[in-house]
C-alpha cells in the first residue's frame, strides 16, 4: 500500500467514524423523529405521578421530585385486577425499589404486584 493509499484510507475511516458519532449523538438528543422515551414516575411521599423523559444522566433511582427537591420519584408497575383495571391501572412504587423485602400488594384492590406486572388481560 502506498503512503496515499494509507492517507486516503485513514481519511475514509475518519469520515466514516464521524458520521457514526453525528448519528448516535442526533439519536441520543432527541431529534424530532424519535419518540420520546417517557416513564410515569411516582412520588413516595406524596403519590403524585410525574411523567419523565430517560435521558442520559439521571442517574440511578430514587430520581428528584421537581416540587419538593428531594430524591422520591420511583418506577411503577401497574396493577390490572378487577376494580384498578376499571380505573385505567393503578400505579404501585414496588417494595424492593424501597429497599423493603416483603412483597409488595395493590393498595387498592389488595392483590400482589410483581415487577413486570402481567398488563390487562386480552380476551
Ligand atoms: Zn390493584
Amino acid at each position: 500500500m502506498s503512503e496515499s493509499q494509507k492517507k486516503g484510507l485513514a481519511v475514509g475511516v475518519t469520515v466514516i467514524v464521524g458520521i457514526i458519532l453525528a448519528y448516535s449523538l442526533y439519536a441520543n438528543l432527541g431529534g424530532e423523529r424519535i419518540p420520546a422515551n417517557t416513564r410515569q414516575l411516582k412520588c413516595s411521599e406524596t403519590n403524585e405521578l410525574f411523567p419523565l423523559e430517560m435521558k442520559p444522566g439521571l442517574g440511578h433511582y430514587p430520581h428528584v421530585n421537581p416540587e419538593t427537591g428531594r430524591r422520591t420519584l420511583y418506577p411503577v408497575e401497574w396493577c390490572y385486577n378487577g376494580e384498578c383495571l376499571a380505573k385505567g391501572g393503578t400505579p404501585v412504587i414496588l417494595n424492593t425499589q424501597l429497599g423493603k423485602e416483603e412483597p409488595t400488594y395493590c393498595p387498592v384492590c389488595g392483590h400482589i404486584v410483581r415487577f413486570h406486572n402481567p398488563g390487562p388481560a386480552r380476551d
